[in-house]
């Protein structure tokens, strides 16, 4: 179907954002010396996880920056990571670490997290980062990329003036719904949360301006949940087979019925295309206003 006008196009923008931080950073770099670093720890070999990892690398050097990868083997213990963090707390040609989850089960994600150095926390899962999200203090806040990418795609197309719109956020969890949620509230929508024990589902989307899906259930939210002229960000990525591909092929799709979705929708990202080539777009913003921050410089809007 022809989707044009109403396809939010996550390449597109995620492609502006990242041209942008590369022409920053060489400012950035000119004027002050100073070089964004961005350090990515990775325990296991798990082959989604490498993937991810190759293109944070890949787009961090596009932008510029120093990029390095620890690849650690899996059975390395917790204290051996935790102490592989602290170093980089420490090492002031690094603004931002980042490690890539899931971990192995004998290491206790969140104690890694939690001791990530907060000003180097470019995911945004830090507490001191949470909580000034939740506090609205977005002015010294990392926020986690997927909303952040998120809010950029609905201000693309509805403007920065966001006041008043009913938002439904579906997913409650604390890397996507949450922070989405707060972040909407910072726009001064009015928000809610749904989540598996909400009631009346769909009748509760049908009242949104904005619906966010961020569950994890292919094509879940139908054509007949969404408002006349609502705006629909699919945040969700799963893999279903495809046998019209040929035999064992598989495609991704979103948390939206897209297709159908559009028969209401003013807007929607697609999935493949949409909010996911925003997410590593943020990470690189994110690294870039550490570094401007550590340099004392003021932070562009992304
Ligand atoms: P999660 O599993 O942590 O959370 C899922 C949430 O969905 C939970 O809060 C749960 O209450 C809710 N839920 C489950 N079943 C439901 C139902 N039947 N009705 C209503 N709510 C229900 O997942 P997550 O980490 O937030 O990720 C959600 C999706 O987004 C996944 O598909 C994930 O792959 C995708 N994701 C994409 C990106 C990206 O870059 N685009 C980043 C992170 C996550």
């Amino acid at each position: 179907m022809d989707d044009s006008g109403k396809r939010i196009d996550g390449k597109l923008v995620s492609a502006d954002v990242v041209a942008k931080v590369a022409q920053e950073t060489k400012k950035l770099i000119d004027e002050t010396g100073v070089i964004p670093g961005l350090a990515v720890i990775i325990v296991g070999e798990e082959p989604a996880s490498q993937v991810y990892v190759a293109s944070k690398g890949k787009k961090a050097k596009e932008c510029g920056f120093h990029s390095v990868q620890h690849t650690l083997p899996t059975d390395t213990s917790e204290r051996d990571v935790l102490q592989y963090v602290r170093d980089l707390n420490e090492d002031p040609a690094i603004h931002g670490i980042l490690v890539q989850l899931p971990l192995p089960d004998h290491i206790d994600e969140n104690k890694v997290i939690q001791t990530i150095a907060a000003d180097k926390d470019v995911d945004g899962f830090h507490y001191t980062n949470v909580g000034k999200l939740g506090t609205g203090d977005l002015s010294s806040a990392f926020v986690p990329c997927t909303p952040a990418g998120s809010m950029i795609l609905i201000r693309r197309v509805l403007g920065d003036d966001l006041s008043g719109l009913n938002a439904v956020v579906i997913g409650r969890s604390n890397i996507v719904g949450k922070p989405m949620a707060n972040l909407l509230l910072a726009a001064n929508c009015t928000v809610t949360i749904a989540h598996s024990r909400t009631k009346d589902l769909s009748g509760l989307a049908r009242t949104a301006d904005i619906v966010v899906a961020a569950v994890g259930r292919p094509e879940m939210v139908k054509a007949d949940w969404i408002k006349p002229g609502a705006t629909v960000i699919d945040v969700g990525i799963n893999r279903v087979d495809a046998p019209e591909r040929g035999d064992g092929k598989t495609r991704l799709t979103g948390d939206v019925d897209y297709e159908g979705a559009l028969e209401n929708a003013a807007f929607a990202t697609p999935v493949p295309g949409g909010v996911g080539p925003m997410t590593i777009a943020l990470l690189m913003a994110n690294t870039f206003t550490s570094a401007c921050r550590s340099a004392g410089r003021d932070v562009p809007q992304f």
